[in-house]
C-alpha cells in the first residue's frame, strides 16, 4: 500500500467501516457471499444430514445480529458464520472487513493487527486460511502452460532470495534461488515464480516448458542454464549480456520486466527482514495472487471477497 492509499484508508474508510452497525457489516458480507452462500443444513435427521438451504434471516443470535434458519428446522437457528471461512473466528464483522481490506492491499501484519486489535498471531491464522485458498487458485491457473503465446515475451531470471539457516558449526547455509516467469504483454506484468533447488538447464527449462505456450519468445540473460532454450519446440530465444549492457543494443533485448517484477517481490521481504522457508511458498502464491487480481485498493479488496465467498 503506498502512502496516499493507506491516508484514503486511514481517513475514509476506516471511519466509515466504524460507523457501521452490526447488521449492515453483517449484511455486506452476505451480499459479498462471504457468509451464508449456499450453505447446507447440518442437522442428523434419522441419520442423515438433512441438506436443505439455509436462509439467512435478521435476528438476534448470540452477538450476532443476523443467522442461518433451515425451513425444515425453523425453531433451531445456526450462527451466520457457519460454513464460511470466518466460522470460528473472533473477529467481530466490522474487524473482519477492517481485516480484509488491510490484507487486500498488503499492509503488514503489525499494522493489521492495530488496526483490528487483534494480535498477530490472529492475524496470521486469518492470512494462513486466505493464502491457502490462493494457493488453489494459482495451482488451477498454472497447471497448463499459461505464459506468452504467439508474438509475446516471456521474461526469466533467477534471484536469490536468502540463505539456508546456518548449520551447526555456525557457517551461513546454501544460497536459496527462486526462478521467475514473467509475461511482459500484462501490465503490471504476470509472474510464475517457484523456489528452486538448482538452477541448472534441467530445472529451468523444465518450468519454462511447464509454463510458457508456443510462439512465446523467451528473454534471458546469458546464465548457462538458458542454453539451450531455443531448442524447445515453438519457443525463441533471446539473451542479454548482463557483463555488457542491460538492453542490448542490436536486439533492444532487455530484462527490465523481470528486474522490477524481483522489486516488487521482494519489498515486503526487505521490511520484515526476509521471510521463513515454509511461509515463502505462500508469499510467493500470494504475489502470483495479486498479479493476476490486484490492482487498486478497491480492486484487490472485491476480488479478495469474490475469492473467500
Ligand atoms: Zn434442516
Amino acid at each position: 500500500m503506498n502512502d496516499e492509499e493507506r491516508n484514503f484508508f486511514k481517513n475514509t474508510i476506516l471511519p466509515m467501516i466504524s460507523t457501521l452497525d452490526d447488521e449492515q457489516a453483517t449484511r455486506y458480507l452476505v451480499q459479498k457471499g462471504v457468509f451464508g452462500q449456499n450453505i447446507r443444513c447440518p442437522k442428523m435427521v434419522n441419520n442423515q444430514q438433512c441438506q436443505e438451504i439455509l436462509q439467512v434471516v435478521p435476528c438476534q443470535y448470540k452477538t450476532e445480529k443476523m443467522a442461518l434458519k433451515c425451513i425444515e428446522h425453523p425453531r433451531n437457528l445456526i450462527s451466520i458464520r457457519f460454513g464460511s471461512l470466518f466460522s470460528s473466528s473472533k473477529l467481530n464483522v466490522r474487524e473482519l472487513i477492517t481485516y480484509l481490506w488491510n490484507f487486500s492491499s498488503g499492509e503488514q501484519n503489525e499494522v493489521i493487527s492495530q488496526y483490528t486489535g487483534r494480535s498477530r498471531q490472529t492475524v496470521q491464522a486469518l492470512n494462513k486460511k486466505i493464502r491457502l485458498l490462493q494457493k488453489e487458485v494459482i495451482d488451477e491457473e498454472t497447471r497448463n502452460p499459461s505464459l506468452g503465446g504467439p508474438g509475446k515475451v516471456v521474461a526469466v531470471d533467477e534471484t536469490c532470495i536468502g540463505h539456508r539457516q546456518k548449520n551447526h558449526v555456525g557457517r551461513v547455509g546454501k544460497t536459496r534461488w527462486a526462478f521467475g516467469l514473467v509475461d511482459t504483454s500484462y501490465k503490471p506484468a504476470r509472474g510464475i515464480v517457484r523456489e528452486v533447488e538448482r538452477r541448472d538447464a534441467a530445472t529451468l527449462q523444465a518450468l519454462i516448458r511447464r509454463h510458457v505456450l508456443p510462439g512465446t519468445t523467451i528473454h534471458s540473460d546469458c546464465w548457462r542454464a538458458y542454453t539451450g532454450v531455443e531448442l524447445i519446440p515453438g519457443l525463441a530465444h533471446r539473451q542479454v549480456n548482463h557483463q555488457l549492457n542491460f538492453v542490448d543494443p542490436n536486439t533492444g533485448v532487455h530484462t527490465q520486466h523481470i528486474e522490477s517484477y524481483w522489486a516488487k517481490l521482494k519489498h515486503p521481504w526487505k521490511k520484515q527482514k526476509g521471510v521463513h522457508k515454509q511461509s515463502t511458498e505462500e508469499y510467493l502464491n500470494h504475489r502470483m495472487w495479486l498479479d493476476r487480481y490486484g490492482g487498486s485498493g478497491m480492486k484487490t479488496f472485491l476480488n479478495l471477497l469474490t475469492l473467500i465467498s
